[in-house]
């Protein structure tokens, strides 16, 4: 695939054009056109886009992909306000009934999103904002941390907290949180600098204060603040005191009175690893995907073939797991770092869950409707870890039950956690004026609503309130991870359906990957034919057919 620099002069001298011809135009077909000429600029700004900062996330010391990820950082509030000045001419158009006709609604209720969530005058703040954001992302990616006598970067560092010997596993977290404790300093400061940041872009805009700036960036068009508060006391009331029975359990079955944070493993023996090299594990993803339907076998088959999959985690290379997208040559990709633990398999089911829907929605009519909202996205990639069940043969031979166990054990326990970090956000961005000090007395105080099991014996770096700081989408993407938890209560019911009748499941599954972004979140699941995370009762009850199941396994007997 071919790479170039986008000139935003350029686009804007076309868009000029573009716009010009959009007004004149004598009715909704006419406009059309130039709207596919648009598709096609943005089209090619996004796959260039996507493709400098995927390069630069493989090797973050390369300094030829550093400079081409700069570059485009550089003329992001450019394009934004290129791209705010045709939402302008869209929402105003003549013929704007004519085009919802065509499209929905929906494509302007994002327009509007995007002119409460960007004007010029905020335009400095913005190439502020992601200067910050990458010295975050450095910091994080160059962490060389001696262990053992051995220097591994922080995911390469993951598989030793989950050692079956406990000192191993408390040695590690020292480890890894002596580094977050000598870098705790600056990463106060950038989080200091980007919270009074964005807090200033919003106060310019004309907002009491961030909350509702950065709903209006994550698009969300169908629902607020207040329902996402009324949603995480469903989540204190039905999934906590289930969690706390969790850790009962798992006391029991590793034998331990008392369990500390580095007790992350659920077996004694330590959690089931998967069984093969990463090609082997590729292999049998193949053939898992082959089986699963046709339509997921040709995706995976082109994934491989094009050599669209960069899984295994090396130096250098930024961690964590995501998929991206080239828009101009209808493509996904899949970016991971294999580090031999079980999260291999699911960050690899769960990726190629976002591909899949990506690749589905590819013939969506506009840009926009390729990849629904954050939280809508996370159910075909979340849901994607439970459809493939049926294969974990696979991939942990005799440890499949155990994994299936852990599996779920980890994801209803992640529901806490997400609330706590959405939780957190909101009280930052609601007091801006708070030291980095306060932020970790808050965030120690909402560990003991959401997470009250928590014990960090001596350990004093998360003990004073700071562990946040290693989750990157507090720096990266305001109130971005909600969303996971909304959309785990989504993939829940599609485990159910999956349970009960598999083709039918399967095609509502298709039917919302298809759907691409075409709709918001609340009418999505509607698609999909489940119910919404928000709709008092869901959780609760979600919640109960998954308790049900994990009361009837045996856990002796794993
Ligand atoms: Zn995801």
């Amino acid at each position: 695939y071919t790479y170039k620099r986008i000139d935003p002069a350029k686009v804007k001298s076309q868009m000029a054009e573009i716009i010009e011809g959009f007004n004149n135009a004598k009715d909704a077909r006419d406009q059309n056109k130039w709207m596919d000429k648009t598709k096609a600029i943005f089209s090619d700004y996004e796959t260039y886009a996507s493709i400098a900062h995927l390069n630069f996330n493989r090797n973050t010391k390369d300094e030829n992909a550093t400079k081409e990820n700069d570059y485009y950082d550089e003329i992001d509030p450019s394009m934004k306000e290129i791209s705010l000045n045709w939402a302008k001419t869209l929402l105003n158009g003549k013929f704007r009934n004519g085009l919802e006709d065509i499209y929905g609604n929906h494509f302007f209720n994002l327009k509007e999103l995007e002119l409460k969530s960007f004007d010029p005058k905020i335009k400095k703040l913005v190439e502020e904002e992601n200067k910050l954001k990458n010295e975050y992302t450095k910091i994080i990616a160059g962490a060389e941390i001696e262990f053992e006598g051995k220097t591994y970067n922080l995911s390469g560092l993951v598989p030793f907290h989950t050692d079956a010997d406990r000192d191993i596993r408390k040695r590690s977290y020292v480890a890894r949180f002596g580094f977050f404790e000598k870098n705790s300093e600056v990463l106060d400061i950038i989080y200091d600098k980007l919270v009074k940041l964005r807090h200033n872009m919003a106060r310019k805009l004309g907002y009491d204060n961030y909350i509702p700036l950065g709903y209006a960036a994550m698009g969300r068009t169908d629902y607020n603040h207040n329902d996402v508060a009324d949603y995480r006391k469903q989540i204190v009331e039905n999934v906590v005191p289930l969690v706390s029975r969790l850790h009962k359990q798992k006391k029991e079955i590793l034998g331990l009175d008392h369990l500390y944070f580095y007790d992350g493993i659920n077996y004694k023996e330590g959690d089931p690893k998967p069984k093969g090299t990463p090609d082997a594990l590729v292999l049998a993803a193949q053939k898992m995907y082959g089986e699963l339907s046709p339509e997921t076998g040709s995706f995976f088959n082109i994934m491989i073939n094009e050599e669209l999959l960069d899984l295994v985690n090396r130096e250098g290379k930024m961690g964590g797991g995501f998929c991206t997208a080239f828009p101009k040559y209808k493509r996904p990709y899949i970016f991971s770092n294999f580090n031999g633990t079980d999260h291999d398999v699911t960050v690899l089911t769960h990726e190629a869950g976002h591909a899949f829907q990506a690749y589905s929605a590819r013939n969506q009519p506009l840009m926009e409707y390729y990849w629904p909202t954050y939280e809508a996205a996370e159910i075909h990639s979340m849901s994607m870890e439970f459809i493939t069940w049926p294969w974990m043969k696979d991939f942990f031979k005799e440890d499949t039950e155990r994994f299936k166990y852990l599996h779920m054990v980890k994801s209803i326990s992640f529901l806490p956690y997400g609330a706590c970090v959405d939780h957190f956000q909101h009280w930052v961005y609601g007091n801006p004026e708070a030291s980095p000090t306060d932020r970790k007395i808050k965030w120690s105080e909402l560990e003991k609503i959401y997470l009250p099991e928590r014990d960090y014996d001596d350990l004093e770096f998360p003990k004073s309130g700071g562990i946040w700081q290693r989750q990157l989408h507090i720096y990266q993407v305001p109130f971005y991870y909600i969303d996971y938890t909304l959309a785990q209560v989504c993939a829940f019911q599609f485990w159910t359906k999956f349970n009960a009748d598999r083709k039918t499941a399967w095609d509502d599954y298709h039917r919302l990957c298809k759907a691409g972004g075409s709709l918001p979140f609340t009418k999505l699941t509607d698609v999909a034919k489940i119910e919404s995370p928000f709709k008092a009762g869901v959780l609760e009850k979600v919640v109960g057919e998954i308790w049900d199941w994990l009361k009837s396994v045996d856990v002796k007997s794993l």
